[in-house]
């Protein structure tokens, strides 16, 4: 099991089992979202995520697909937690900053990145991370 929650600790969650992939995204909406240069994401089944304390507020945004990308935050200290995207509708983004006892390494390992194009022009790419334009190209 692993588990991660906000800054404030109002919101708690976890997911069990290994993420089903592992990705930086490097949107604007990302960037803007968070106030950071990326997020880095543990992609797990929405099945085995589960929240296990408070409730987060949700921002819906219409991504690139046309589809709804809902993000959820916790309302207190406005920390980003997950993204549910419609073009996923079975898993969850938990956002890996939010993770505890250091899984925010995600293991050291990134499997893809989305979004390069819009990468900050100071952050080389991971070693031996897919480079996706966009999200899905
Ligand atoms: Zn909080
Ligand atoms: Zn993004």
């Amino acid at each position: 099991m692993t588990s991660g929650g906000c800054a404030c600790g109002e919101v708690r969650y976890q997911f069990e089992g290994e993420p089903a992939a592992t990705a930086l995204c490097h949107c604007t909406d990302c960037q803007k979202w968070t106030g950071g240069a990326f997020t880095s994401n543990a992609v797990v089944p929405r099945t085995s995520f589960s929240v296990t304390k408070g409730t987060p507020k949700t921002w819906d945004v219409v991504g690139d697909s046309g589809k709804v990308n809902k993000h959820f935050f916790c309302g207190t200290c406005g920390s980003s937690l997950y993204t549910e995207l419609e073009v996923m509708p079975t898993m969850a983004c938990v956002k890996a900053g939010g993770l505890d006892g250091g899984a925010a390494s995600l293991g050291g390992k990134i499997g893809v990145e989305f979004y390069v194009k819009d990468r900050v022009s100071y952050l080389p790419a991971c070693e031996g991370a897919k480079q996706e334009q966009a999200f899905g190209s």
